[in-house]
């Protein structure tokens, strides 16, 4: 789960890590008003989105008044703001968040990320702030600093020192400050069972200062319940609504942007599969984990929410039985091609315990659109064929 910027700033404040002041606001009369309470004479205007990028898009301007404020503000909320992040079809801005402005000298980028190859979080940091890091680690790939911390030893002196060694900060007090900051930081992200933070761009001001100028957060989905206080700054409307639609019927359902809609058990197989359809020259549309306990109701809303994307042009159901039987599948496909109007073709490929019985309720059922397959290669290369019109 992903919370805004001015909630990852709240959290940030309650554990001592240096941000602007700022205040939310949802109309630009509150927005004038925040500024009024901030005081000072500049101010910038932030777009609170799911998405990075906000500032190349328009959604992050500077105030020199509280009239630019009302402007800026009454521009930037109700504008569907496109990002790099956002896709093409943009996110609706509901709330803007007013901050003081903030005297940059330059700017750092500082990342708190699990790193499961080393089975700990890592702490990235670059003077390349400002930039976006994917593009940092794939062209300078030396100016991105990254050092484990064991969380059964926590932050110590020697990763700040390396940190800030690392970094070029030479200035005794600088040095002082960025390792106070980054300590809280991973402090933030033990206690929060944060998944990933970043701070883009963390800057330093002309009197020595680290403030977070951004703030992205996102948690640990499995750890959320031990957290009631993040899961109050939960967002619906930034959420995708087929996947959360998908997770009250027990499925695990992320939409992709290719044409093959996927019906699998078992994350694994899931992703076997959609690498495997990308082997035979098809794009999965979706990724989609009936788990192990499927019903006819719940193989008929997969369908269902599998078929919203207008891009699916067929479908793949790759079930391996071992806990779910292939016969309880094969007849939740027949009762969901009654509930729903399944328009494009699909490939069953169902194996493991009772598959014979499966093949035989599907034969004997005879519907239209449903095309055999023997196993998981054959399967992906009708998927594909079937996508294409050639089947
Ligand atoms: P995004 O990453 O989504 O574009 P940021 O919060 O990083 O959004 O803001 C974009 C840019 O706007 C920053 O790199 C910084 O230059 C400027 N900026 C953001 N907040 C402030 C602030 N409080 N004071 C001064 N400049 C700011
Ligand atoms: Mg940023």
């Amino acid at each position: 789960m992903n919370i805004h910027e001015y909630q990852a700033k709240q959290i940030f404040k309650e554990y001592g890590v240096p941000t602007p002041r700022g205040i939310v606001a949802n109309t630009p009369d509150e927005a004038v008003k925040a500024a009024q309470e901030l005081g000072g004479s500049i101010w910038v205007v932030k777009a609170q989105i799911h998405a990075g990028g906000r500032g190349l898009g328009g959604g992050v301007k500077l105030a020199k008044s509280t009239e630019e404020v009302r402007e800026l503000a009454s521009q930037i909320i109700g504008m569907n703001l496109v990002t790099h992040q956002t896709g093409p079809e943009g996110k609706l801005v509901q709330k803007v968040y007013i901050e003081e402005g903030v005297d940059i000298k330059d700017e750092f980028y500082l990342g708190v990320v699990l790193d499961r190859a080393k089975e700990m979080p890592v702490i990235m940091a670059s003077t390349e702030g400002g930039m976006e890091i994917e593009k940092v680690a794939e062209e300078t790939p030396e100016k991105i600093v990254k050092v484990a911390v064991d969380p059964a030893i926590g932050f110590q002196g020697f990763h700040g020192r390396e940190l800030v060694f690392g970094l070029g900060i030479t200035d005794k007090n600088e040095q002082k400050n960025f390792m106070k900051f980054a300590q809280k930081l991973f402090k933030v992200y033990m206690d929060k069972d944060a998944e990933l933070i970043e701070i883009n761009p963390l800057v330093r001001t002309g009197s020595g200062e680290f403030i977070a100028l951004d703030a992205k957060m996102g948690f640990d989905d499995s750890a959320l319940f031990r957290h009631p206080e993040i899961e109050e700054m939960r967002d619906i409307s930034e959420e995708d609504p087929d996947e959360r639609e998908a997770a009250q019927y027990g499925l695990s359902y992320v939409s992709l942007d290719g044409e093959i809609g996927c019906m699998v058990n078992g994350a694994g197989l899931a992703m076997g599969t959609m690498d495997t359809i990308n082997y035979m020259g098809g794009t999965p549309a979706n990724f989609l984990d009936v788990g192990g306990k499927a019903t006819a109701e719940t193989v008929a809303k997969g369908f269902e929410i599998i078929l919203r994307n207008p891009n699916v042009k067929s479908i793949f159901v790759n079930i391996f039985g071992g806990i779910v039987r292939c016969d309880r599948i094969a007849n939740g496909i027949l009762e969901a091609t009654k509930m729903v109007d399944v328009k494009v073709p699909v490939v069953v490929r169902l194996d493991g315990t009772n598959a014979a019985e499966a093949a035989e309720i599907l034969k004997n059922a005879n519907i239209e659109n449903v095309i055999a397959a023997t196993d998981l290669a054959d399967g992906a290369k009708k998927a594909v064929a079937a996508a294409k019109g050639e089947l």
